[in-house]
């Protein structure tokens, strides 16, 4: 039986391999940092990761989870209803909350599954989901499971959004659905105006937080604090891998009887394993950290604004960005590749998009910025950027 389907598959890898679009991994043999070491002994300086605070190796968050280890053992052994809730877990979760201003928490084992999650347990075929069309793949999966009507909208498009309210009237409860950061321009979610047409068309509001939590806005509360919405969104969803950490966890954020429904019929909940009890930890001392002091997101937003000046009087072509990603744009697939295959030899480690990720003819460079990021990190990054992009033709 297998040899049919080995053929087949063998075909589909090739075909994956001929349209360039075979994904390999580079194996990284230290920390995630600024700096990391590839197995293969080169050295080089990090502007791909998530790790927007620099918080995966920080020594406060490795001693608490530590400390936790040894008060709390390694893992759970359970889903949280049977056995899998921990004093650290529900100290976790009232944390998350009182950050994001909202009303009660509950953690997954990671975003992909609070996004997973989240839909079914609410809403029936009686309602609507309205979601941007540029939503992240664990929102495209969790509204798949779900049986309430399907509208999309065109990217941050409020006309758009506007035409599928009224279509939507048609339904019971109707939730427009957004990430609050496209990873792949750096652009916000309109939220401002979302909420207006929210108000106006009687919906509510659900909107990733993935990769703005802990960067957006001026204390890192995110797209909600940006727009001064903190505490009116019905819903919030959020990574502990990217900027809150960068190990793994995800959680749902909001209303409190939203929370309590997901409690009891949330499958990735209740049928997943609970977080190991260091991450719960490491995750409270992070939250710690950030209402302590806002050092790390003003460094990170002055890191943001001085890549972006050094690189746009070079005459590179920016996507204007509203956090920590940036998109040098250089249109033409080929082109992003071999750019950022000689950034690699210059020890600068990013990574070009092209279709389909990105739409055809807007090839770029994504360069993710990081308060772990030093002045002279990002001045090699430029200088490596201005090098190759003389070679290459991309600027005078
Ligand atoms: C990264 C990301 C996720 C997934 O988060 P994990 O915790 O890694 O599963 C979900 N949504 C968005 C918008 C993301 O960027």
């Amino acid at each position: 039986m297998y040899k049919n389907f080995q053929n087949h598959l063998q075909k589909e890898i090739a075909a994956i391999e001929e349209a360039g679009l075979y994904k390999h991994e580079r194996v990284i043999g230290s920390p995630q940092g600024a700096e990391i070491e590839l197995t293969d002994g080169t050295r080089v300086l990090n502007f791909c990761a998530n790790n927007y605070l620099g918080l995966s190796n920080n020594p406060k968050l490795i001693e608490a989870a530590k400390e936790a280890l040894n008060t709390h053992g390694y893992g759970m052994s359970s889903v949280r209803f049977i056995c899998g809730t921990g004093d650290l877990h529900k100290e976790l979760e009232a944390k998350i909350a009182d950050f994001f201003g909202t009303e009660d928490t509950i953690l997954y084992a990671a975003c992909f599954d609070a996004n997973g999650g989240v839909f079914e347990p609410l809403l029936t075929a009686e309602d609507a989901i309205i979601s941007d069309s540029l939503n992240h793949a664990s929102i495209i999966d969790g509204v798949r499971l779900c049986k309430a009507h399907r509208y999309r909208y065109a990217n941050a498009d409020m006309a758009d959004l506007e035409e599928k309210l009224k279509e939507a009237q048609a339904q019971r409860f109707r939730i427009i659905v957004t990430d609050a950061v496209f990873s792949m321009d750096g652009n916000v979610a309109p939220l401002d105006k979302i909420y207006e047409l929210a108000e106006k068309y009687d919906a509510m509001i659900m909107i990733d937080e993935c990769h703005s939590a802990g960067v957006v806005g001026k204390t890192g509360r995110g797209v909600t604090e940006l727009f001064n919405l903190e505490g009116k969104i019905e819903i919030i969803t959020g990574t502990l891998g990217k900027a809150f950490g960068g190990a793994i966890g995800g959680f749902t954020t909001g209303k409190r009887e939203i929370i309590e429904i997901l409690r009891q019929r949330s499958r990735p909940y209740l049928f997943s394993n609970s977080i190991p009890p260091m991450v719960a930890a490491a995750g409270i001392k992070m939250i710690d950290m950030m209402t302590e002091t806002n050092e790390l997101q003003d460094k990170l937003h002055a890191n943001t604004e001085y890549f972006m000046k050094k690189m746009e009087v070079l005459g590179f072509d920016l996507k204007p960005t509203e956090s920590a990603i940036t998109a040098v744009m250089l249109y033409d697939a080929k082109l992003s590749q071999e750019f950022a295959a000689k950034l690699l030899k210059e020890g600068i480690y990013v990574i070009g998009f092209y279709y389909p990720v990105v739409p055809k003819e807007q090839a770029r460079i994504r360069v993710q910025l990081s308060a772990a990021h030093e002045k002279e990190h990002i001045d090699k990054a430029v200088a490596a950027f201005e090098k190759i992009g003389k070679e290459l033709g991309v600027i005078k």
